[in-house]
C-alpha cells in the first residue's frame, strides 16, 4: 500500500501515525496519509519562517516567473492529479469535475504570474511625498476544505507566494492525498521551504492557527471552524481571509423561460454533486412558473448519469464522505416527514457515497433543507407570489456568499439583483467565479476577498514611507 508524505522544507517527512484513505466510490483503499502531531506543525511552522526571509528579498520578476513554472508543473501533472482528485473526492473526471478543478488551478496559478502590485503614491504635495509599499506578511496559514481541495487550496497558496510570503498547507482530513502530491510536485520549482504541509484534522488546524509565528491565515471552510479560528488567531493576532459557508438564493424572474435555464440552474445546483460553496441551494420559482421549471430541472436531471467518477460516462459523483452523506439524507427525510414533494431521478450505484439527484417541492422557508445548508444533490424549489417576498426570502438567512437572478433578459434581472444581499450575485449564471474578479463572502459566509488585484493586497502588508520634501 502506498504512503504518501508531506513536503517540509522541501523534503518529503516521515510521520509517525497514518490514516488510510478510501474512494468514496467505491471503498476502495488508496493508501495512507500522514497524521501529524503539535510537534510537526512547530517543524513547518520553522522551515516556513527559515525560509520567508530569502524568498521575499527574491526579485519580483523572478517570484512572478517562478509561479509561471508552478503553472506549467500543474499543467503537466493534471492527468495524475485529476485521477487521484476522483478517486479520493468523488467528483467525476468527466464534465464540470476533476479535470475542470486542474484547469482552475492552472488558470489561478498563470493570473497572479502576471499581476503586479507596485509601489502607489497616495498623496503628494509641495512638503510631502507617500508612498504605499506592498510588503509580504510573512507566514501564512492555509486551510483547506475537501470540497474542490485542490482549486482552494491553489487560491490559498499561490497569492501568498508571489507576493513573498511563505506558507504551511493544511489540506482536509477527508482529502489529503491529492494535495500532498500536488505539493510535493510544485515543490520541483520552488525554493525549500517556501511551501510546506501539515497533516490531520482540527486539532492540528487549531495548532496552526494559533501559532505565534504565523502573519496571516487563509481559512476556507465552515462557519463553526471560521468562528475557531478568530479566537484562535487573538494569539498571534494574525488577519484573517475567512471563506465561510453559503445557503445561495437563486431567483427566477416570473415569466422566465424555462427550457433556456434549465441547464445552467442545474448545473448551478448541482455542481461537484452539490458540495461546492456558491452553489444554488434555495431556488425561487413563481407560483404560476412552478410547474414548467420543476418539469425543465428533471429533464436536465433524467439525463445526468451518476456514478464512479472515473467512468468518463459519469457526470456526477459520490457524497465525499459519510458524514456528509448522512447530514443530506437527513435533511431530505426532514422534507419527507413534512409532506414535501421529493422527486428522485437516476439510478445510483448500491457501494459508495451516492444519493439520487432529488428536487424537493412543496416546501417554504423555516424548513431545514431550506434554511441550512445542505451541500449535497437535493434541490429545494421553493413558490413565490410576489418578487418582494422572493427578494425577502432570499436574505433572510445569515449565509451570504452567492445569489443568482434568472432572466429573460439581463436588464430585467438587474434591479432585483442589486437588492440581494451576497457577496457576489450572479446574472443568468451562477457561481462563475474568474481568477480576476474578486471573490468572498457577506454577513455569515466570511469577509476578505481572493483573486485578482483585491486577492493579492490580502497577503500583503501596506508599509508607508512617507518623505519630507
Ligand atoms: P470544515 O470547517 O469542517 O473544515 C475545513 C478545514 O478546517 C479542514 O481542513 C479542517 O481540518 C479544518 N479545521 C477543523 N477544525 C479546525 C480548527 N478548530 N482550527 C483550524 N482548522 C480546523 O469545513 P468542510 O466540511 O471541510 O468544508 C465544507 C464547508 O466549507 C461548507 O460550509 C462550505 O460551504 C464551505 N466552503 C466555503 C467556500 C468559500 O469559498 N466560501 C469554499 C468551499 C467550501
Amino acid at each position: 500500500m502506498q504512503t504518501y508524505h508531506n513536503t517540509v522544507s522541501g523534503k518529503q517527512t516521515e510521520a509517525k501515525e497514518h490514516q488510510e484513505i478510501f474512494n468514496p466510490a467505491t471503498a476502495v483503499s488508496l493508501g495512507m496519509a500522514p497524521l501529524n502531531s503539535e510537534h510537526d506543525v512547530d517543524l513547518a511552522v520553522e522551515a516556513a519562517k527559515h525560509a520567508q526571509k530569502s524568498w521575499a528579498s527574491v526579485s519580483d520578476q523572478e517570484r512572478r516567473e517562478t509561479v509561471a513554472r508552478i503553472a506549467q508543473v500543474l499543467e503537466d501533472n493534471s492527468a495524475y492529479l485529476s485521477g487521484l482528485i476522483t478517486q479520493e473526492q468523488g467528483k467525476p473526471l468527466s464534465g464540470p469535475g476533476s479535470r475542470f478543478e486542474m484547469q482552475a488551478c492552472v488558470g489561478w496559478t498563470q493570473v497572479p504570474s502576471k499581476l503586479e502590485l507596485p509601489p502607489e503614491i497616495v498623496y503628494e504635495d509641495d512638503e510631502r511625498k507617500d508612498v504605499l509599499y506592498r510588503q509580504p506578511q510573512g507566514v501564512v496559514a492555509a486551510i483547506a476544505p475537501w470540497n474542490w481541495p485542490l482549486m482552494i487550496a491553489i487560491w490559498q497558496i499561490i497569492p501568498a507566494i508571489r507576493m513573498g510570503n511563505t506558507v504551511v498547507l493544511k489540506p482536509s482530513e477527508y482529502t489529503p492525498i491529492a494535495t500532498l502530491e500536488m505539493v510535493r510536485l510544485i515543490n520541483q520549482v520552488l525554493p525549500a521551504g517556501v511551501l510546506n504541509t501539515v497533516s490531520g484534522d482540527g486539532r492540528i488546524g487549531a495548532a496552526l492557527t494559533s501559532h505565534p509565528d504565523i502573519n496571516k491565515i487563509m481559512f476556507t471552510g465552515s462557519e463553526a471552524t471560521g468562528r475557531r479560528i478568530i479566537v484562535a488567531s487573538s494569539k498571534n493576532l494574525a488577519p484573517i481571509t475567512l471563506e465561510l459557508g453559503g445557503n445561495d438564493a437563486a431567483i427566477l424572474m416570473p415569466g422566465t423561460d424555462a427550457s433556456a435555464v434549465a441547464e445552467g440552474l442545474f448545473w448551478g445546483a448541482f455542481l461537484n454533486a452539490g458540495q461546492t460553496c456558491a452553489c444554488i441551494k434555495r431556488l425561487y420559482v413563481h407560483e404560476d412558473d412552478y410547474d414548467v421549471v420543476v418539469a425543465a430541472l428533471g429533464n436536465v436531471a433524467r439525463q445526468t448519469p451518476v456514478g464512479d467518477g472515473m467512468d468518463e460516462g459519469n457526470l456526477m459523483g459520490p457524497l465525499q464522505n459519510k458524514m456528509q452523506y448522512q447530514k443530506v439524507k437527513e435533511l431530505v427525510d426532514d422534507a419527507r416527514g413534512n409532506g414535501c414533494d421529493i422527486m428522485e431521478f437516476g439510478d445510483i450505484p448500491s457501494t459508495g457515497y451516492f444519493l439520487p439527484i432529488t428536487l424537493v417541492g412543496n416546501i417554504r422557508d423555516g424548513q431545514r433543507l431550506v434554511d441550512e445548508e445542505q451541500f449535497g444533490p437535493a434541490l429545494p424549489i421553493i413558490r413565490y407570489q410576489t418578487l418582494d417576498d422572493a427578494v425577502a426570502s432570499a436574505n433572510h438567512l445569515s449565509a451570504a456568499l452567492g445569489a443568482s437572478v434568472w432572466a429573460n433578459s439581463a436588464e430585467e434581472a438587474e434591479s432585483t439583483a442589486l437588492q440581494l444581499e451576497a457577496g457576489t450575485v450572479w446574472i443568468n449564471q451562477h457561481g462563475a467565479i474568474h481568477p480576476m474578479v474578486p471573490f468572498g463572502g457577506n454577513k455569515a459566509s466570511g469577509y476578505g476577498v481572493e483573486f485578482g488585484i483585491e486577492g493579492l493586497k490580502a497577503v500583503t502588508q501596506p508599509r508607508i514611507i512617507s518623505i519630507k520634501k
